[in-house]
């Protein structure tokens, strides 16, 4: 009785606590010395949105400020793992698209496409394209453009030429990473972005053999 008590103030406090929160809450880990989290787990009251959020539990050897401090340490792993499992559906989901023509776009120019026009729902980019964003102003016509460097190790700033009047004299306002690039593209169009890992093998054939960019889109 006193256990079903107590499961049910905790269960109050936490469904106050974070289903304010709900939209930004990414994952709950329920820690504590003993059994006593499982039991509260399968009886206790969580609301089911919180449930579905539970990425895992965490044994410790304490109840106080030592306890939580392990807790610390030890939801490295279990949100890495979390990371990891979402990363491979992910790329499991796309590849599942793929292969029914469904509602997808992969590589550069089709991608970027999809996010400026809207289409992009999801788009998602490997964490190892290496890629640049040069984006210039032409001095002679004072065109405003952004150009993709992929291969930033043999790129010259001098091979740059306006792309209307094809004059080399161009000034150069910023150097951006790619990833930041599509991010920022991706804002302005209410899309979201999922950057990729290539320490999955999901992760790794994505990259190899689309290019490490594809979204998810709302239409064709
Ligand atoms: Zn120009």
């Amino acid at each position: 009785e006193a256990e079903k008590e107590f499961f049910s103030r905790v269960s109050e406090k936490a469904n106050q606590i974070f289903l304010q929160h709900e939209s930004k809450l990414k994952g709950l880990i329920v820690a504590g010395p003993g059994i006593t989290k499982n039991e509260f787990l399968e009886r206790g009251m969580l609301d089911y949105r919180l449930k579905e959020k539970i990425l895992g539990s965490i044994d410790t050897s304490y109840t106080d400020e030592s306890g939580i401090r392990e807790v610390m340490q030890k939801s490295d792993e279990l949100l890495k793992g979390a990371e990891v499992t979402k990363e491979r559906a992910i790329v499991n989901k796309f590849l599942e698209e793929i292969s029914k023509d469904g509602l997808i776009a992969y590589g550069d120019k089709e991608v970027l496409e999809a996010i400026e026009l809207g289409k992009a729902k999801t788009v998602m980019v490997s964490e190892s394209l290496g890629w640049e964003v040069v984006k210039i102003e032409c001095e002679a016509c004072g065109n405003v453009e952004e150009f993709i460097i992929k291969d930033t190790l043999t790129f010259k700033p001098s091979d740059l030429k306006c792309s209307k009047c094809s004059s080399s004299k161009v000034e150069e306002l910023e150097e951006i990473d790619y990833i930041d690039f599509i991010i920022e593209k991706a804002r302005s169009t209410g899309a979201e972005v999922r950057v990729i890992s290539t320490e999955t093998p999901e992760g790794e054939q994505f990259l190899k053999s689309f290019g490490g960019l594809g979204a998810f889109l709302r239409y064709k």
